[in-house]
């Protein structure tokens, strides 16, 4: 393992960053998220060992917004196998923005890319095991109980309605899918799923210990329990390098070189084999929708730490 990084190391850094901050702007297509401060950043580290480390608004929660395709797509695989799954969404990066519906209709039959784009991660919520849109979403928010030890992480009802009165791209989406049998059931049932996965709230010290769970082949590190498949920990932090930037993945993977996804709330969270769980927040996005800060932090952590899995 690389050297630990300590509490002294990331408030200097924390602070290196910041006037990034003003780089970016605070997403403001979900109204409740442009409520953000830009400023308001936090950073922690949750090690292979188990010990911790966190540095600025570390207890602050955010919403996971597309940090959460990983986690369903881990509970989607669970609930389904391998090959349900992938019948019905891809294994490609597509190198558009997240929420791009074109390629819906380059492909015969229509097949999302992959499940780190919207389109993808609708249809993977749609397979979720529930029959309420409640139901799919409490089994989300148990299996996130477990990989963190903490049962009063909740969604925010707040950006949940937000997004769901505003998400008019995501149900063009749906509605494409379910006219060509990619998706079942009803529309707004899934998007109302959908936009509470997305609600999720977390801290970063949370979102580390989510890291280090996959980081971990799937295992918790304090009671050793495997809640996720080592296979199945090992697809997701795959789909982390090709496509968990969106499109920026690419430039991520030669610049910092680790298995991460961000949200549009501005969070990243990192995962690394043998090094353990690394999330960052800062809520002003580049425009491809990444948080600048978290960018700039994971590069020199990799940098300086020698990071890089290439
Ligand atoms: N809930 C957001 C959406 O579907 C998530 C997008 C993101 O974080 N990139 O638009």
């Amino acid at each position: 393992m690389s050297d630990k990084i300590s509490k002294e190391v990331l408030t200097e850094w924390l602070e290196i960053v910041r006037p990034f901050a003003h780089d970016g702007h605070v997403a403001d297509y979900i109204p409740a998220l442009a409520k953000k401060h830009p400023e308001d950043l936090a950073v922690a580290i949750h090690y292979h060992d188990g010990t911790t480390v966190s540095e600025g608004r570390d207890e602050d929660c955010f919403t996971l917004q597309s940090i959460s395709k990983v986690i369903a797509l881990a509970l989607a695989l669970m609930d389904n196998g391998e090959d349900y799954v992938f019948e019905r969404v891809g294994m490609e990066p597509s190198g558009d923005p997240f929420h791009s519906i074109y390629r819906l209709e380059q492909h015969n039959p229509s097949k999302p890319l992959n499940p780190m784009i919207n389109a993808g991660a609708l249809a993977v919520t749609n397979m979720i095991h529930g029959v309420t849109p409640d139901e799919k979403v409490g089994r989300l928010l148990s299996f996130i109980h477990e990989m963190t030890d903490d049962h009063s992480i909740r969604h925010s009802e707040e950006v949940a309605s937000s997004e769901f009165e505003t998400a008019f791209l995501n149900r063009a989406l749906l509605y494409y899918m379910k006219q060509h049998q990619v998706v079942d059931g009803s529309v707004e049932e899934t998007l109302d799923a959908y936009t509470k996965q997305c609600a999720i709230e977390v801290n970063v010290k949370q979102l580390a210990r989510i890291g280090a769970l996959f980081a971990n082949e799937g295992r918790d590190l304090d009671s050793n329990r495997q809640i996720i498949s080592k296979h199945f920990a090992r697809i997701c932090k795959t789909f982390m390098v090709t496509c968990g930037m969106y499109d920026a993945s690419g430039a991520f993977a030669i610049k910092v070189g680790i298995p991460a996804k961000s949200g549009v709330s501005g969070a990243v969270v990192g995962s690394l084999n043998k090094f353990g769980g690394i999330a960052v927040y800062g809520p002003a996005l580049d425009e491809k929708g990444n948080s600048v800060v978290g960018l700039k932090l994971l590069e020199m952590m990799s940098n300086r730490y020698d990071l890089s899995i290439f």
